[in-house]
């Protein structure tokens, strides 16, 4: 049973199960066989929400089930009204990278099985053509990564006059990623008046998705099941500090020496270092593979479903793999290197500790990750503490503020380093303070806001 952030608002709701939440006969059959005990607080209100029609902007943590609380809306509408057109899809549901469209897609067919509807899946890396003939057939419902299926759009293979429901998991992944304008492009095309549109993702406090929901999204209504940063309580988190590469890896094979994981990822920097660690690892003789986004699709396949077998037991990868992937046996999460986005920090760990499970982080701190840390930490509103092996203690204790009068004591507990070029403390500066709030469900007055930098280039 999913263990959830308590408040006065939501706790009345929170026997609700999926049959009291108005779904389809249909569906709630399918669901029957998943065997939960009762809806998550995150299904609970946004499912009611979306059912009536709203456009909604809604965040919870990860592993909360947010796939089921946008993908049994849609499938409710498709069943209980009729289409706005014969052939165009009803149903988009767009994704940051291919192996999140993917996972969503396989979620999406189950609820599919007794349904006379069929889906198909359309992202980067896969044969175009063989794509173009899938749409041809005109399938009701349409996973993506943003890029492919604007190509499409322009390629004139997809129309979306007649979209009734546009989904974005991961909305605020999708921006980071450049796709800004892949999103516009999509919902100028999907430009029925009655569209209905639905945000989701654990971290929706950006700017930058307050002005694309201001621009996609009708007066939606925001729900906020907890705050992006509070404490995951299913996850323990450990930090070591270490002085050089050579001191991290020796870490990390203690660490991996005592961790008792049944399946395990670890995350690095740059993709040259998810193969060189794997090497070393598989030297090791433990059982690792490395997902990094300069593979070709087919690969990329390949190395999923593997590790999703549990051919292997350790997942060595980028934040290619931070977002939204479900895989029930990973006990434990290592960053091997801290993440260049902050928020990616909570996603990173958030692939462990899913649906009420325990799960491990453990973080690995050099002079080189000392500001993503220090971010890190701002962001989580944490005083974050280090761990250490007695035998493998380092040297490096964290870079001091460089204002001398500021702090004479441990880095550590230094609230503002001074900037000196690197952007220390930016991102909770450019939250929307709304979110901080505990629960906010409601309409929601977007405040435009001034125009962000372009985005770097797309690599979904
Ligand atoms: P999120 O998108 O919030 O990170 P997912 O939709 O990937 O989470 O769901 C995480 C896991 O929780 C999945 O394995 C899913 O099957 C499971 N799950 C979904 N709904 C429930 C529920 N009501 N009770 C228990 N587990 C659930
Ligand atoms: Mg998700």
């Amino acid at each position: 049973m999913l263990v959830s952030r308590q408040n006065a608002v939501t706790q009345w709701r929170k026997l609700l199960q999926f049959k009291d939440l108005g779904l389809d006969n249909r569906l709630l059959k399918t669901v029957k066989h998943f065997d939960f005990k009762q809806a998550t607080e995150i299904q609970q209100q946004a499912i009611p929400v979306a059912i009536a029609g709203k456009d909604l902007l809604a965040s919870s943590k990860t592993g909360s089930g947010k796939t089921l609380a946008f993908v049994l809306p849609m499938l409710h509408k498709s069943l209980k009204s009729k289409a706005f057109s014969a052939k165009d899809p009803r149903g988009v549901i767009l994704a940051p990278t291919r192996e999140l469209a993917k996972q969503v897609y396989g979620e999406l067919r189950t609820m599919l099985s007794g349904l006379s509807y069929d889906a198909t899946l359309i992202v980067g890396g896969e044969n175009f053509n063989d794509q173009v003939k899938a749409l041809r057939r005109n399938p009701k419902f349409i996973v993506a990564t943003p890029g492919r299926l604007a190509d499409h759009l322009e390629h004139r293979s997809l129309f979306l006059d007649g979209l009734e429901t546009l989904i974005l998991d991961e909305a605020d992944r999708m921006l980071d990623l450049g796709f800004a304008p892949e999103l516009l492009r999509i919902h100028r095309a999907a430009k029925h008046r009655r569209r209905q549109t639905l945000m989701f993702s654990a971290t929706l406090d950006h700017a930058d998705v307050n002005d694309i929901a201001l621009k996609m999204l009708n007066a939606p209504k925001r729900i906020a099941i907890g705050v992006a940063n509070a404490e995951h309580k299913d996850i323990t988190q450990k930090f070591y500090l270490c002085d050089h590469l050579d001191h991290k890896e020796a870490l990390l094979e203690r660490v991996l020496d005592e961790a008792n994981y049944k399946q395990l990822i670890i995350f690095t920097a740059t993709r040259v270092d998810t193969e060189r660690l794997t090497e070393k690892l598989n030297a090791a003789k433990l059982k690792a593979v490395a997902l990094s986004g300069n593979l070709n699709q087919n690969q990329r396949n390949t190395i999923m479903s593997q590790f999703e077998r549990g051919v292997f037991k350790i997942l060595v990868t980028t934040d290619v793999a931070s977002r939204g992937l479900d895989i029930a046996n990973v006990t434990h999460v290592i960053n091997f290197d801290m993440p260049k986005h902050t928020e990616e920090y909570v996603h990173r760990v958030g692939r462990t500790g899913r649906a009420g499970n325990k799960g491990d982080a453990i973080s690995l701190v050099g002079p080189k990750d000392w500001d993503s840390f220090k971010r890190v930490e701002a962001y989580l509103q944490q005083d974050l503490s280090f761990s250490e092996f007695a035998d493998l203690k380092g040297k490096f204790k964290g870079i001091k503020p460089r204002k001398p009068s500021v702090v004479k004591g441990k880095a550590q507990s230094s609230k503002k380093p001074k900037a000196q070029g690197h952007k220390q403390d930016k991102k909770p500066a450019k939250r929307d303070k709304s979110f901080y709030q505990n629960v906010a469900v409601g309409d929601d007055v977007f405040v435009p806001r001034k125009k962000k930098t372009p985005p770097s280039e797309p690599q979904e």
